[in-house]
């Protein structure tokens, strides 16, 4: 049992003075440890100084509680990991592979990786991303993304043994859950069997199986009775013809091998926890774009909820854990969500200190854009989208666009050069071509939502075309709005307060916000207990 020393002092190692929100929340943090809770959950928004607190709390922590502690913080961002190091340099980064450069291969270390595995040479000690990852597991505060957590956590776990840290820290805390359920989610389609080294009439014959698979026991099922052998029996092949293999047939095998070594971890995966709890696993299955060959059918078993997953894989590991974010919005849905025990769980939040003239919300009821009134609603948004384009014929913006449908319609039937589209594959492309465009750009996205950082000049106007529901036409969404209602408003607040957030950055940041959908109508006056004052505050209805 942790000893707690109930004499705290306000730890604040570096010259700088604490914020006042920050030592009220440290003084809420040490509340709850000594009153035996295990969990902090901090709704701090942007620009309270969240590093800046993780590290006055580590420092409360170690001198208070645990004077040998060890702790992990969590990003979900490259960004945001970036910022950690500048400001506190003593934190041990890890990133993924593809972040480090492999000199002897003249690439990234992902890259290079498949290169020495199978051709050489390997340097091993001296690779760059090893180095980083030694670093990492030996420190004392060890910072790395929510994505290389959770490949060690749940299919790379020698990455993680050993480091039996005390502390977990997750900034922007309510992307955690949804890209954990991400990572124990697989999908199957003819366009992915390719990734697996399978040859042109084994492509065809696994689509035509999986273009008949209709449920989630038939997708287990053709995996576990099939599908595992035929990658086990193609990694085989592929091991003993990488041997007689050209070089570079040698690295396209060693591809292969990997990629279905670690669908294979996946699979493995879904399967022992389908048979122990089938209930929580459904299919979403999609027509997707696909060449004429195949049936173009994409089919994704996920889990309802990750909850109870997250906390036997991570949580149990910690003596505490502390979860920051803008939009935790509720405790006890947030404990659901997450898989916290409520009775050990302290929530304490703050509103946004950006100046509220700095980042109206200019409300102009246009219509729904639900399924019946969408078109008759888009038609009309099209003329308020080329004034507000008007207005701010000098600045740069976004147009959250909600769907690809809308980004279509969009692009078919409203001509402007400043309109910058892009599509799942140049998604990161087209962004920085908006980030470097020497004219006022818009980016047209319906996926920036979250971590994606326009400041200043990058937006100083933003458009929602559409109020961020969750789609429906999942599975997965269907049956969380049937086990838990409420996750359904809190997602789509959860969302709504992210966009908000893309375009106002600091305390000297400023942009408005355009809301185009009368469904906002509904989300307020249905939902006003999840909503913060400080964003309903900034609310402005525009006479249309
Ligand atoms: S071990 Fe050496 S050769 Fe291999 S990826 Fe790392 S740096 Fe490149």
């Amino acid at each position: 049992m942790i000893q707690i020393n109930d004499d705290l002092k306000i730890y604040f190692p570096l010259k700088l003075k604490p914020r006042e929100q920050q030592i009220e929340a440290l003084e809420k943090l040490k509340f709850s440890f000594n009153n035996g809770l295990r969990y902090f959950l901090a709704g701090l928004p942007t620009g309270i100084g969240k590093s800046y607190f993780t590290v006055m709390l580590m420092n409360y922590y170690k001198n208070y509680i645990n004077k040998s502690a060890k702790f992990d913080i969590l990003t979900n961002s490259k960004i945001l990991q970036e910022q950690y190091i500048k400001e506190f340099p003593f934190i041990k980064n890890f990133k993924g592979r593809a972040n480090y450069t492999c000199d002897p291969h003249d690439t990234d270390c992902a890259k290079g990786f498949e290169i020495c595995k199978v051709i050489g040479p390997h340097c091993r000690d001296d690779c760059p991303y090893e180095k980083a990852k030694k670093i990492w597991q030996n420190s004392e505060i060890g910072l790395t993304n929510f994505h290389l957590y959770n490949t060690a956590a749940i299919y790379a776990k020698k990455i993680i043994e050993g480091r039996d840290s005390n502390v977990l820290i997750v900034d922007e805390a309510h992307d955690f859950e949804s890209v954990f359920c991400d990572f124990i989610s697989t999908s199957l389609s003819a366009k992915s069997l390719k990734n697996y080294g399978f040859n042109l009439k084994e492509i065809e014959d696994l689509d035509r199986t999986i273009n008949n698979i209709k449920k989630i026991d038939q997708f287990v099922g053709f995996i576990k009775n099939q599908f595992i052998n035929d990658i086990i029996d193609k990694n085989h092949w592929l091991e003993g013809a990488i041997q007689k293999a050209t070089p570079k047939l040698r690295q396209e095998y060693s591809k292969y091998i990997s990629h279905g070594e670690t669908q294979k971890a996946r699979f493995d995966y879904l399967i022992t926890e389908y048979e122990k709890d089938s209930k929580n696993w459904i299919l979403d299955i999609t027509k997707i774009k696909s060449d004429k060959m195949y049936s173009g059918v994409l089919l994704e078993a996920k889990p309802v909820w990750g909850n109870n997953y997250i906390k036997e894989l991570i949580f149990d590991k910690y003596d505490h854990i502390i979860f920051m974010s803008g939009s935790i919005l509720d405790k006890n849905l947030f404990s659901f969500i997450t898989g916290l025990e409520p009775e050990l769980t302290y929530y304490f939040d703050v509103p946004s200190t950006f100046p509220i003239n700095r980042r109206p919300i200019y409300y102009l009821k246009l219509g729904k854009m639900t399924y019946d009134e969408k078109k008759e609603t888009f038609k009309t948004q099209l003329k308020y989208i080329d004034k507000i384009l008007t207005k701010n014929k000098d600045k740069k913006g976004i147009i959250h666009a909600g769907s690809y449908e809308f980004v279509e319609w969009l692009q078919q039937q409203y001509i402007n050069k400043r309109l910058i589209f892009h599509n799942p594959e140049n998604r990161d492309e087209m962004l920085q071509k908006h980030i470097e465009a020497d004219y006022p750009s818009v980016i047209v996205s319906p996926s920036m939502i979250s971590g994606v950082d326009l400041k200043d000049d990058l937006s100083r106007f933003q458009i929602i075309i559409k109020i961020p529901f969750p789609y429906l036409g999942s599975e997965k969404i269907k049956m969380r709005q049937k086990t838990n209602k409420d996750w359904y408003s809190w997602k789509t607040i959860v969302d709504l307060i992210q966009m908000y957030g893309r375009s106002i950055r600091s305390h000297e940041d400023y942009a408005e916000t355009y809301i185009l959908d009368s469904s906002f109508s509904d989300v307020l006056r249905y939902n006003s207990k999840l909503i913060p004052t400080w964003f309903s505050d900034a609310i402005k209805i525009l006479k249309v």
